[in-house]
């Protein structure tokens, strides 16, 4: 409680994923009430925070194409999956007392505000949390991609990506028991070995842009504050 934070901005990525909890599919209330109170514990300690959440607990392009759907259309798909996400996240902030405001990069805006960047850094400044959704606003990217995008877009001081995992590792420690975490990894080295951090598009963004990522674990109850506050968790990937 007395930790005191190590960024003024951050974006925080979230897969669609973490937000299933232990289901299959959709949101569970229980999973993102908590997420919005360590988010909202990192809002009082006066950061000031975007968010990009992806939509693979709902819908993935790649997926629908799979099955046989144009992938475009997928991929608007999972565009608005993550509004949809979005929108369930702004309102758990909302509940427990914390402004925020879901930005879209596709134009629904009767559902939320458009992304306008000069209007994202107000809210930022004004202590809103900004909820950047419908990824990039365009097909074939990633939310990865639009978290690399906003925060570099954003000046943030550093980009956090919330997982499943510990950090990043040598091998998947799922599969392989000797697989090692790193603590620390240049941008090169995650290209170089592919290691599975992100898409290679959000990486070489990151890299060419100089902003530092932090990769934990979003499982670990605390981690997000813990990361905020420079704590060592997790992976730190840097030029
Ligand atoms: N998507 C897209 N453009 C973007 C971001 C996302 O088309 O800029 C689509 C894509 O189909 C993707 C889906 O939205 O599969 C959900 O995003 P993502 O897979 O990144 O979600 P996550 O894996 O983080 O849950």
């Amino acid at each position: 409680p007395d930790a005191r934070p190590a960024y003024k901005r951050i974006l925080l990525k979230l897969s669609g994923e973490a937000l299933m909890g232990d289901g299959e599919f959709g949101i569970d209330p229980q999973v993102i009430g908590r997420i919005a109170d360590e988010v909202a514990h990192i809002n009082r300690l006066g950061v000031q925070i975007g968010m990009v959440i992806g939509g693979g607990n709902l819908f993935r392009g790649a997926g629908l194409a799979s099955a046989g759907m144009d992938r475009v259309t997928g991929d608007h798909m999972g565009m608005l999956a993550t509004v949809m996400n979005s929108l369930a996240l702004q309102d758990a902030l909302e509940r427990i007392g914390i402004f925020a405001r879901v930005m879209s990069a596709i134009r629904i805006n009767q559902v939320c505000e458009d992304y306008i960047r000069r209007r994202a850094i107000r809210h930022l400044e004004k202590g809103r949390v900004v909820i950047f959704a419908a990824g990039t606003g365009n097909p074939f990217f990633t939310t990865d991609s639009a978290a690399s995008l906003r925060a570099i877009e954003i000046n943030a001081d550093v980009m956090l990506k919330a997982t499943k995992v510990d950090g990043i590792y040598s091998a998947d420690p799922l599969k392989d028991p000797a697989a090692e975490r790193f603590t620390q990894l240049t941008y090169d080295e995650a290209l170089r070995r592919n290691l599975q951090v992100m898409d290679a598009t959000a990486i070489v963004m990151c890299k060419e842009h100089a902003m530092p990522l932090k990769v934990f674990n979003l499982n670990n109850p605390g981690e997000i504050v813990r990361a905020v506050c420079g704590e060592d968790v997790g992976t730190t990937v840097v030029r």
